[in-house]
């Protein structure tokens, strides 16, 4: 078989390395433009992956994608917010989307099928969309990315194909990144986490019945995530120094650390493990460039957030809709390349660097949850327009809304880029 007969053609406006939710909403909005897309995944879907309990702001890609009523239909479960034991005050605390806005809930749901739905859609909107091939490196040219190297599963050999531009949504494989960007790891956000699946399990009672339990512990917190019909992910998150100055393996440690919990426990006690346990490095990290001459990354592959507050598969659709509305712009006005892509570099990592900030603060689990509300506020919110739980609720939902990444403009670079001459110049 040879690539042409997989569809694959020599030359597109957009390649896409990863077809996760990052890399499979930004082709999706390409092509539902009409621009000429093909994604790349080493996988066949649907994969297993991490992280299943989204927030709000995955509802507005979502929209424009058209599949919150598939979703639905599919009976995903709705999440309204959240439970905690967490703080100096343990006893647990609620927040409920509903006060951060206009979207009062996500989903959680199992990402072999929410991945899947998302490439299906990337597919159906026109993007040709290749499983089983991985990305091996990148073509360039006087300098700048032009296309990629590939290898397909059950092919002979290495082969090509070209771009106007090459977004890399790999995820924390980072492949372009990890060719022509450092990387500056987080210090503070050194993680592992370890993860199993329970069935049987008892749920929050009343209103909290599908909220997501985050229950910290002395050395480090659990995640309760209610996926459907009794069946919780539970995962422990601890410093990657904890877990190597301890003599348990990580599964040791899980069991023995759940021990210390309250809520959980109690959730767990007529509950059966279903599943073995996995494990990942949980290292927090953001690339020093989102961008270079032919090239974009988005979602994992440009910054990657502790998953305290299940963050990272809204990101990664959000950016992938931003960017997705910039590479249109950039095709149809290639000469403001490197200066939209700028803006866009920025105002990302902006975004991305208020939850990270937040996030490292949160860890300090001497507060009370006043002291993280106000945190929330001085850092999306100094001027104070809104009460102080508004603002935390806004940032554990994605939805802060001085964030630029969602209403970046271009019309000056375009009207500048085109300005005729001044005569004498
Ligand atoms: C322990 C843990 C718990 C988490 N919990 C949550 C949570 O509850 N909620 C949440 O929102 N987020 C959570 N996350 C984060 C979340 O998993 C990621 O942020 C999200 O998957 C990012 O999406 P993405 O599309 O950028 O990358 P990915 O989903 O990783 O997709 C990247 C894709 O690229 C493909 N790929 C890689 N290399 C190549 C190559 N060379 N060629 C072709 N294809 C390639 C991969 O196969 C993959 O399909 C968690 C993360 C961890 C580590």
């Amino acid at each position: 078989m040879s690539s042409t007969l997989l569809g694959i053609s020599d030359d597109y406006d957009v390649i896409v390395i990863g077809g996760g939710p990052a890399g499979a909403t930004t082709a999706a909005l390409l092509a539902q433009r009409g621009r000429r897309v093909l994604v790349f995944d080493r996988e066949r879907f649907p994969r297993y992956h991490v992280g299943e309990s989204l927030i709000p702001g995955f509802m507005i890609p979502m929209e424009e994608l058209g599949l919150t009523e598939r979703m639905e239909t599919r009976g995903f479960e709705r999440k309204y917010g959240g439970t905690l034991v967490w703080g100096n005050n343990e006893i647990p605390w609620n927040f409920s989307f509903s006060t951060g806005g206009r979207i009062p809930y996500a989903y959680h749901t199992r990402r072999a099928d929410l991945d899947t739905m998302i490439l299906d859609r990337a597919r159906e909107l026109g993007a040709t969309v290749v499983e089983e091939a991985t990305v091996k490196d990148t073509i360039e040219e006087n300098g700048r990315v032009v296309g990629v190297k590939y290898a397909v599963r059950g092919l002979d050999g290495t082969h090509e194909t070209r771009a106007s531009l090459v977004i890399d949504a790999s995820g924390q494989a980072r492949v372009i990144g990890r060719k022509y960007s450092d990387v500056n790891w987080h210090d503070q956000l050194q993680n592992v986490a370890v993860w199993t699946y329970f069935d049987n399990c008892h749920r929050l009672p009343g209103d909290e019945w599908s909220n997501i339990l985050i229950e910290g512990i002395q050395e480090g917190w659990f995640w309760g995530i209610p996926l459907d019909k009794g069946v919780f992910s539970v995962g422990y998150v601890t410093r990657s120094a904890t877990a190597k100055a301890t003599d348990q393996s990580l599964e040791e440690l899980f069991h023995s650390e759940m021990a210390q919990t309250s809520k959980l426990k109690e959730l767990l006690k007529d509950a059966h493990q279903t599943a073995g346990f996995r494990t990942a490095r949980d290292w927090s990290y953001t690339n020093e460039r989102f961008y270079g001459n032919g090239w974009a990354l988005v979602g994992d592959a440009a910054a990657f957030v502790d998953p305290l507050f299940s963050t990272g598969v809204a990101l990664a659709t959000m950016a992938g809709s931003a960017l997705s509305k910039i590479v249109d712009t950039i095709i149809e006005h290639p000469e403001i390349e490197e200066k939209a892509l700028d803006r866009y570099a920025t105002a990302y990592q902006d975004f991305f660097s208020d939850i990270r900030v937040f996030v490292e603060h949160f860890y300090d689990r001497s507060k009370t949850k006043g002291f993280y509300f106000n945190l929330a506020q001085e850092i999306t919110d100094p001027e104070k327009k809104n009460d102080a739980q508004v603002d935390f609720v806004k940032l554990v939902s994605g939805l802060t809304g001085n964030h630029q990444l969602f209403n970046l403009t271009f019309d000056d670079l375009i009207a500048d880029a085109t300005a005729p001459a001044t005569a004498g110049n």
